[in-house]
């Protein structure tokens, strides 16, 4: 369907869904809830949906209190997809984000299908669909499709501290190569409309606990494993380790830039054991590509300097899996 056509539909009150991905970051929720708060003024009934929790220090945007986590209200979740006639989909584009469950439900869903997304490779089939990998976020993105439909004046407050967020979020406080000039220009506009740049930097950045700092310390101190011959740098954490530490969602994030952040390093990764599984993020500066690297050796994914893949494996397993492939990248790690 065309953008004039999704306009015309949204002229009418629809009841909609909008999915984000599992564990969500703050351009998941960032775009969600600007969204949401941009839908809430046509007076659609709307629910975000999300396939778990997310982080306290997300629990501050605008609009939180419209989330229904998948895993506490299912019921709710279910009865609100099978009613929607439009559902969202952002800042994720393979179903199996969502998790198995509501993947399912999802992808079976009769409403029709937006897809707003910059990851590579997207396997989802939307009616209407606002992709653009060299997109920052799903935020910028959100920033477009908002101005397209309503034009910038339609940016509230509310949506500009949510939009701020998510881009703030997804390029590192705007140091990675996915901010471009025109990044720059929505951040200034979103901050014409309101955005408070300086307090959503502190909620996000200055909202640490004390054990979280401490397991920065004892991660970095004890754990991490630097290989300079290979500019390699990686780390793992067990459930029991974190749990020293009183672990709580997001006490993680981040803790793979830490290893990128040395000199020499071009390829830092990061295992936790979550949930039953491992994760790994995979991070990289310059030309060598992690999204390749997750998708060939982890089925998962992400974007070239960031991305993501979890495994059935233990710890240990999946670390040595690791280590074994990547003699293999010493020639283009070693490339100056
Ligand atoms: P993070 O390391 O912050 O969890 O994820 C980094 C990037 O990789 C994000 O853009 C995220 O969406 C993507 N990503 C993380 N985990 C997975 C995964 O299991 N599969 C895929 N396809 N992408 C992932
Ligand atoms: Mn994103």
């Amino acid at each position: 369907m065309t953008l004039q056509q999704l306009k015309k539909t949204l002229s009418k009150k629809q009841t909609i869904t909008i999915f984000t991905h599992w564990s969500p970051d703050g351009d998941a929720m960032g775009s969600s809830l600007g969204l949401y708060n941009y839908l809430k003024l046509g007076k659609h009934t709307i629910r975000v949906i999300t396939p778990n929790d997310y982080p306290d220090y997300l629990h501050w945007i605008p609009g939180n209190s419209n989330v229904l986590d998948f895993q506490k209200e299912e019921k709710k979740a279910l009865a609100h997809i099978q009613k929607s006639d439009i559902i969202f989909c952002l800042d994720f584009n393979h179903y199996y984000r969502l998790e198995d469950k509501l993947g399912a439900i999802a992808s079976k869903a009769k409403g029709l299908k937006v897809l707003i997304d910059h990851h590579e490779q997207p396997t989802i089939a939307a009616d209407y669909v606002l992709h653009n990998v060299h997109s920052s976020s799903t935020c910028e993105l959100v920033y477009d499709f908002i101005c397209s439909l309503g034009g910038k004046k339609a940016i509230t407050k509310n949506i500009a501290n949510c939009l701020y967020t998510g881009i703030m979020t997804d390029t590192g406080s705007f140091k990675f190569p996915s901010t471009k000039a025109k990044t720059h220009r929505v951040i200034a506009d979103l901050i014409e409309a309101g955005a408070e740049n300086s307090k959503n930097n502190s909620l996000i950045h200055d909202n640490y606990t004390y054990d979280r700092l401490k397991l920065l310390g004892y991660s970095l101190y004890e754990k991490l494993n630097v290989m300079p011959e290979i500019h390699t740098a990686y780390l793992g954490l067990t459930q029991k380790e974190q749990d020293k530490f009183n672990f709580k969602k997001g006490d993680t994030e981040g803790l793979v830039n830490y290893a990128l952040s040395i000199k020499e390093i071009k390829f830092s990764v990061f295992f936790t054991e979550r949930d039953g599984k491992v994760k790994m993020s995979f991070r990289s500066k310059g030309a060598f590509d992690v999204n390749k690297f997750a998708r060939k050796h982890f089925d998962g994914g992400g974007h070239k300097n960031a991305s993501g893949a979890s495994s059935k494996l233990s710890l240990k397993q999946t670390i040595d899996k690791f280590l074994k492939a990547l003699p293999d990248y010493k020639t283009e790690l070693t490339r100056s």
